[in-house]
């Protein structure tokens, strides 16, 4: 393994140790990632897999860029800010059209560029940007939530503030591995449902032993 930061491996070691490998995005496809991706923001996954249910089988990026608005927002109800999300869909869906919808062209772009373009995109923030970049096509970028900065906060784990420096911190003390980001991620947002949650439950989860805020 490459350079690691000990304390972040420790974490991430301990995480993987009690939950094992997660293997997400859990999508059928790059897109249904992507899709994911826009309706997750600020609302709970269940709404945003009811939104995708509706879909049936036919969440393709041309239905969705075909579809007219009215029925996109009908169909994406349960995930809450409906008409907002339906024309962020449209646009992020536009954008992958300049690929072709073809997952491998946007992998052999540049990353820096991939993930401006995506910025430059309507409803796509740093999160989801990252979110789609590492759990659609593979980059190797970290990604933060809310989730992650509870962590830091709490442990606590020195990452700076802000979006990018904690992104930054993460990946300079991490092996620079798509893997290693997607499972890290993940492991920190299903801890996050567990046990570092708001109130934190903080008996059973698996960092208490060397979290300092266990018990505080
Ligand atoms: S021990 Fe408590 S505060 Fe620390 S990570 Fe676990 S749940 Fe959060």
């Amino acid at each position: 393994m490459g350079r690691m930061g000990g304390k972040l491996l420790a974490i991430y070691e301990t995480l993987r140790a009690h939950y094992g490998e997660l293997h997400w995005w859990p999508a059928k496809t790059p897109y249904e990632v992507m899709v994911g991706a826009v309706l997750t923001q600020n609302t709970a996954w269940g709404n945003v897999e009811k939104a995708i249910a509706n879909f049936g089988d036919d969440l393709a990026p041309e239905a969705v860029l075909n579809a007219d608005l009215t029925e996109l927002t009908h169909m994406i109800r349960p995930a809450g800010f409906f008409n907002q999300k339906a024309a962020y869909l449209k646009s992020v869906t536009q954008w992958f059209e300049k690929y072709g919808f073809d997952v491998t062209a946007v992998q052999r772009e540049p990353f820096a560029r991939m993930r401006t373009e995506l910025l430059a995109t309507k409803g796509v923030g740093r999160e989801t940007a990252d979110s789609i970049l590492l759990y659609a096509f593979g980059f190797p970028t970290f990604v933060v939530d809310a989730y992650t900065v509870r962590l830091c906060d709490r442990y606590p784990i020195d990452a700076g503030k802000g979006y990018e420096a904690i992104k930054a911190h993460f990946e300079g003390n991490l092996e620079r591995s798509a893997e290693v980001y997607n499972n890290f991620h993940a492991l920190i947002v299903i801890n996050g449902k567990e046990h570092c949650k708001k109130r934190p439950a903080c008996e059973g989860c698996p960092l208490s032993e060397t979290c300092g805020r266990c018990g505080v």
